[in-house]
């Protein structure tokens, strides 16, 4: 299976793809589906960027153009890379077996200079000279050994590396991006990844905000669908811009934005929360429609402020966030929420 999205985040991508497929000119068959629905998704970048090339300078696609985007980067896309990638990982495994009869091979040798070594020790007649060469070429295979276990640890850290390079691609190439193709930030899968490294990684102190755009579904219905992606991609670079170097930020499915920041004080989580309310409550959003370019205004965040407690799993601080941003719409909605312990 090539498509990992679920019913919502597919009906998202209709919604996307609609408007692109009825201003070209190709006829609306699975093809032409096929080759946008792959485009909005994001995921499959090298038909993303022969689609960008190709519409550049407001070129319509017809029938031709999408059977060929579809043969290319489509149809041929699984066959092509799961060969490219069968092949590589070939050549990995190839390398590491090289690598490790070689060392099997030297080890063996060394041992048996070893043995060697423990029989001329027993000898009778074994003169002071004698026994210094001894030291001396035990001394130098020993080197040599160790030289030789220094470069196979790196040469196989290497195809450590390449093995995880390749898995990466393949989890590209099926469609399982770590990124939101609409807002450019980790998408749900990105964060919780990235959320499971900091876990591991056992990180300090951390909190974490949650943001859900208030009232959003009345912003699409006012305005439509394609006014209320600029909306999302306004408020993710207003919160892109404000967090900075400070901390990862994640949509995490539709009006909802995620936050973690390592290292970072409750106040100053609770700060930087202020200032991205605010300034998303500032951002100036227009309509802009032939005749009209006005301010939609309105529009503003609900959030949900958590701080890491002892040993608390990443998933229970995210679901504290969670109902503290549920506690903010209660209360009213663009307004800022702070968990406390008890909330556990
Ligand atoms: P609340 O203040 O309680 O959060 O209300 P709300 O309207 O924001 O929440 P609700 O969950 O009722 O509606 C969310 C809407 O977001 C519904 C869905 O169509 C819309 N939506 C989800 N993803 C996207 C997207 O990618 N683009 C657009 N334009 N709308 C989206
Ligand atoms: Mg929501
Ligand atoms: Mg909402």
């Amino acid at each position: 299976m090539r498509y990992y999205e679920g019913r919502e985040e597919s009906a998202e991508l209709l919604r996307m793809l609609l408007p692109l497929m009825s201003r070209h000119a190709a006829t609306f068959n699975p093809l032409s589906y096929a080759v946008w629905y792959e485009y909005v998704s994001g995921a499959n970048l090298a038909l993303k960027s022969a689609v960008d090339e190709m519409t550049a300078g407001e070129r319509l696609l017809n029938d031709a153009d999408i059977e060929q985007l579809f043969d290319k980067h489509v149809a041929l896309r699984d066959i092509e890379s799961s060969i490219r990638m069968r092949a590589q990982m070939q050549q990995v495994i190839e390398r590491v077996n090289t690598e490790a009869s070689a060392a099997s091979i030297e080890v063996t040798q060394y041992s048996r200079g070893l043995d060697e070594y423990h029989k001329q020790l027993l000898r009778e007649d074994l003169d002071r000279s004698a026994m210094t060469g001894l030291v001396e070429s035990l001394r130098g295979d020993t080197n040599r050994i160790r030289g030789r276990t220094g470069d196979i640890r790196e040469n196989l850290q290497d195809s450590t590396q390449e093995v995880v390079r390749l898995r990466e691609q393949l989890e590209m190439a099926q469609g399982l991006a770590l990124t939101d193709p609409l807002t450019g930030l980790l998408n749900r899968r990105g964060f919780e990844r990235l959320a499971k490294k900091m876990q591991k990684d056992g990180a300090e102190r951390c909190s974490a905000l949650l943001f859900d755009i208030d009232h959003f579904k009345a912003i699409n219905d006012r305005h439509g669908h394609l006014l209320g992606d600029r909306v999302l991609a306004t408020v993710a670079q207003v919160i892109r811009d404000c967090v900075s170097d400070k901390g990862k930020v994640a949509r995490m499915g539709g009006e909802e934005f995620a936050v973690v920041l390592p290292g970072v004080t409750a106040s100053n989580a609770v700060d930087l929360a202020e200032r991205i309310r605010t300034s998303v409550e500032k951002s100036d959003v227009r309509r802009q429609d032939c005749d009209r370019n006005e301010p939609i205004g309105g529009v503003t965040v609900s959030v949900g402020v958590a701080v890491r407690v002892d040993g608390e799993q990443f998933v229970a601080l995210m679901e504290r966030a969670d109902r503290a941003m549920y506690k903010s719409k209660q209360d009213g909605r663009n307004r800022i929420t702070v968990s406390t312990r008890s909330d556990n």
